[in-house]
């Protein structure tokens, strides 16, 4: 299975950092070593300064496709959950200065911790969902996928002309504004409406 990730996909997050909204959806992936399931604790890599939390809505893909049209792409996906797409920040600053690929930044051990997976139908307003992240009990990001600036169906369109999309594979929509850093001791608290679906410590 695949991860892939969206970047700058809500025009507050794009702003913090200075950043254009683009055109089309940016993407890149993660490993499947990234992966932190059922609340396992996170451990704070020593390569790193400045490892940054982004909670992002998590799309589970449910049948194979590739060149999906956006009319069809809701049937691409069934569950849906919140994760933390965690960013080495420092090195992905480096990365960038110096126009290196920047996996090392967004890929590592643990840098993808998934919440529990619901199923969409949960929800009566996918465009319309509240999400967001407490850290130590206060909320640090709050979010509204009424602020997408490409809509899930939008991105599984987009994605699916360049990668099969495939059972398993898992789509972090992208983070709003307020990300920040963690240290050894955080508790991080991820939660839909008022459902609690990611619950784990640093490490
Ligand atoms: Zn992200």
């Amino acid at each position: 299975m695949k991860i892939i990730c969206i970047g700058r996909n809500y025009a507050d997050h794009a702003r913090e950092f200075n950043n254009e909204v683009p055109e089309n959806p940016i993407f890149f992936l993660k490993p499947d070593t990234s992966i932190i399931i059922r609340n396992r604790p996170f451990f704070h890599p020593d390569f790193s300064d400045d490892i940054q939390y982004e909670t992002e809505i998590v799309l589970k893909i449910n049948r194979l496709g590739k060149n999906i049209d956006r009319r069809f792409a809701h049937r691409y996906y069934r569950e849906l959950s919140v994760g933390i797409d965690f960013t080495a920040r420092d090195l992905q600053r480096q990365c960038k200065k110096n126009g290196w690929p920047w996996e090392i930044a967004k890929g590592f051990e643990g840098s993808a911790p998934l919440g529990k997976f619901i199923s969409k139908d949960h929800f009566e307003d996918l465009r319309n969902l509240p999400f967001g992240l407490n850290l130590n009990g206060q909320v640090v990001q709050s979010g509204n996928t009424r602020d997408l600036v490409f809509s899930f169906e939008d991105l599984i369109a987009y994605v699916s002309r360049f990668f099969t999309l495939k059972t398993g594979d898992l789509i972090f929509t992208g983070t709003p504004a307020g990300v920040g850093p963690v240290k050894i001791g955080d508790r991080l608290s991820a939660y839909i409406h008022n459902k609690t679906l990611l619950d784990f410590r640093v490490r």
